[in-house]
């Protein structure tokens, strides 16, 4: 049996995390599920966003699902999500964002791999009001993050038979940081000389994704970047209902799709669980189960496929739930 943390999370989130535990149940995988709720919710019944059994349980068990949690805007406190990411050094944000067959979007080639570094850049949240209408943050870029995530890069594009690296970057206006990011890069990519090294600037990033992405293979970005090109890419793909997720350190996983609380569809059945779903595959990957996350990932293909049973957001009438059960309904098939 392996311990998971579940982390339910606001807004669709429990309905998304609930979900994932389901089908993932539904696999036979030996996973026991620890529930310890953070974030909006929990500070209304205990005062704290993120609560000691939380901390305790991921500090045990090492591994996390987590539905994803609000953060109020402008008020002045650092986001949970990112908090979780620094204190745990889940240094590489890992969104494999692929066409899925039946999905109504302008491509269907699209199988790429967003590698986002997930501990500092203006993610940092070092920012203060200079004086009154002057504010600033400051964009932290170290080597050692930056060497960390392009050698996770070059990794996993070896480990996955991916052919391409391509570092995004702004260096030719953050002369300094991003300088010093793709100088990093660089020196990662000597040391794989059979994956082809590319640079490119994040704004032409963006119109190239939106015209080429099937040019793309790997992509390794600082912070922030790596967060709007995620989304970018998400919405080539079918929208945020599909893209999942992980956060990995060196001995952590913690597991969750791209999308937010989604408060504008919270507690409505209405939510696309596939997202965290497809996290969850890549959960039972991390702890070995490549089976398991095949027959997830088989099931979900085969319903989309199908596309009698879709959500809201791909153009359906089908509620979490009722997606829930026919994800299901194919995992058993399979067996
Ligand atoms: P969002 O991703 O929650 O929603 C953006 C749009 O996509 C909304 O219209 C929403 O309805 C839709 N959407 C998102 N997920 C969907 C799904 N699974 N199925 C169907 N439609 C879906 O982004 P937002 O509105 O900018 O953020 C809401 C909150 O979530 C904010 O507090 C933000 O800080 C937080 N957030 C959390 C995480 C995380 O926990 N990892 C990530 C991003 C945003």
């Amino acid at each position: 049996m392996v311990k998971v943390t579940l982390i339910p999370g606001d807004g669709i989130g429990p309905e998304v995390a609930y979900a994932t535990r389901d089908v993932i149940d539904a696999t036979g995988a030996q996973i026991e599920w620890e529930e310890v709720n953070a974030g909006e919710t929990v500070y209304k019944e205990k005062g704290t966003f993120i609560p000691d059994e939380l901390i305790e349980s991921i500090n045990k068990n090492r591994i996390a699902f987590k539905g994803p949690i609000t953060t109020p805007v402008g008020k002045g406190f650092k986001s949970i999500n990112v908090t979780l990411r620094q204190k745990y050094k889940t240094y590489a944000n890992v969104r494999p964002v692929k066409s899925i067959p039946g999905v109504k979007s302008p491509f269907n080639n699209i199988d790429l791999v967003i590698m986002r570094e997930n501990t500092e850049d203006l993610y940092a949240g070092i920012e203060h009001e200079v004086t009154e209408g002057v504010t600033e943050a400051i964009k932290v870029i170290t080597e050692e993050a930056s060497t960390k995530i392009a050698e996770f890069a070059f990794k996993y594009a070896i480990e996955n038979g991916r052919k391409k690296v391509t570092a995004v970057h702004k260096a030719n206006i953050m002369k300094i940081t991003d300088g010093l990011f793709i100088r990093c890069a660089r020196k990662v990519a000597e040391k794989y000389p059979q994956i082809e090294y590319e640079e490119v600037i994040v704004d032409n990033m963006c119109m190239q994704l939106v015209m080429y992405p099937e040019k793309y293979d790997v992509l390794v970005l600082p912070n922030l970047y790596g967060d709007i090109v995620s989304d970018l890419c998400a919405g080539l793909v079918g929208g945020l209902g599909l893209v999942p997720g992980a956060n990995i350190g060196d001995d952590i996983g913690i597991f969750e799709a791209v999308h937010g609380s989604a408060p504008d569809i919270a507690g409505q059945n209405l939510a696309n669980p596939i997202a965290c779903i497809l996290s969850g595959a890549m959960l039972l990957d991390y702890i070995g189960e490549k089976e398991k996350a095949q027959m997830v990932r088989k099931a979900v293909w085969a319903v989309m496929e199908e596309g009698k049973v879709k959500t809201r957001d791909l153009g359906g009438t089908a509620s979490t739930k009722e997606i829930t059960a026919e994800i299901c309904r194919q995992i058993s098939l399979q067996k």
